[in-house]
């Protein structure tokens, strides 16, 4: 029986581990298939304190890593498919071995990126459609790009993508973006970026052609149908919580976000959640560090009270 097993390796479940670890708890990081979390495909991070010119999301996580490494946390790569709680126990089903037995859960599995959700979107998915600039932006080198969303993913990826790109089109839904003021700023100073107004795709160009040719586009004012030439289309319309594993264990929000109270409890003692998977508002590596650290003292004084029990 473990003490502390840790679902995800991004910036919430490795400071989660580091606690854990530097209480002598020994704990367990089980890994999904995106090990470190979204800061791997991230570029420059320069939010994050303690780096005064700025870090790239995966020596961010390398240097996290080798952190809790050094207080002897131990890495498992599986995919988590089911969660019950046997009494005080808290029984962790895979996809493959044995179920994992443990004291406390945290719950860091984090978010993943939206689709539109348009069969065209899907057909196209690695032949030109993509939500990860950092992972597929070298394909694109000098061609025609475009970026769906208005909020700092978004710029982001528009940003990071005019290294490759011809042009990079931002498509927004409104007329006004959502991202911070100065991302904003960055976006309108760059030469290689346009941006698109009051319009949503309807479709994807063309399956029949087996890569990404265009995208068919509806003005949400007008109705007007029009179509734009590009080669590469990016998602970057937000996030969605990993956390169907949990479906009628813990209680969630409508969203899917696992609800916390006082801190990183959930619903059900024994199980803590940190991070994106419980955060639909902050969303940043360095609140998702912090909640990581709440949910690491929490388990610890969960496992002390239980001990008195
Ligand atoms: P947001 O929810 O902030 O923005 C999503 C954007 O996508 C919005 O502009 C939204 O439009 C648009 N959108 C959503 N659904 C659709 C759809 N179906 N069709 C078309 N457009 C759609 O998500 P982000 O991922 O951009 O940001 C989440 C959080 O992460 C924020 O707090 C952000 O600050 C943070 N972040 C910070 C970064 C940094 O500091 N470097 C980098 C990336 C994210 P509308 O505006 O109309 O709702």
């Amino acid at each position: 029986m473990e003490k502390v097993v840790i679902l995800g390796s991004g910036p919430a479940g490795l400071t989660a581990a580091l606690y854990s670890a530097r209480a002598f708890l020994s704990p367990v990081v089980i890994e999904g298939p995106q090990s470190g979390g979204q800061l791997t495909t991230t570029t420059d991070v320069d939010n994050f304190p303690g780096f005064p010119t700025g870090v790239t999301g995966p020596e961010l996580i390398e240097h996290m890593k080798a952190q809790v490494i050094r207080f002897g946390t131990r890495f498992e790569s599986r995919m988590v498919e089911k969660v019950e709680k046997e009494e005080d126990t808290v029984v962790i089903h895979c996809d493959d071995g044995d179920p994992v037995r443990t004291q406390t859960l945290i719950v860091a599995s984090g978010a993943s990126a939206k689709y539109l959700g348009l069969p065209s979107e899907k057909s196209l998915m690695g032949q030109g459609v993509s939500a990860c600039a950092t992972c597929d932006g070298f394909f694109f080198k000098d061609r025609n790009i475009v970026v769906i969303g208005g909020g700092d993913t978004a710029i982001e990826e528009a940003m990071f993508l005019t290294r490759f790109g011809k042009t990079v089109t931002i498509i927004h839904r409104r007329d006004s973006l959502r991202a911070s003021k100065i991302m904003q700023e960055r976006a309108h100073a760059n030469p290689k970026i346009r941006f698109v107004w009051n319009k949503e795709v309807v479709e994807v160009l063309d399956p029949s052609k087996g890569h990404v040719v265009g995208a068919r586009l509806k003005d949400t004012k007008t109705g007007e149908i029009s179509e734009i030439a590009c080669e590469g289309f990016f998602l970057g319309i937000g996030h969605t919580p990993n956390s169907s594993f949990l479906k009628g264990i813990v209680e969630m929000d409508g969203q899917g976000y696992v609800k916390t109270l006082g801190g990183s409890k959930t619903s059900v003692p024994g199980i803590f959640a940190a991070g994106d998977v419980q955060d639909p508002v902050y969303r940043q590596a360095i609140t998702a560090a912090g909640s990581g650290c709440m949910a690491a003292i929490d388990a610890e004084r969960y496992l002390e009270e239980m001990s008195h029990k």
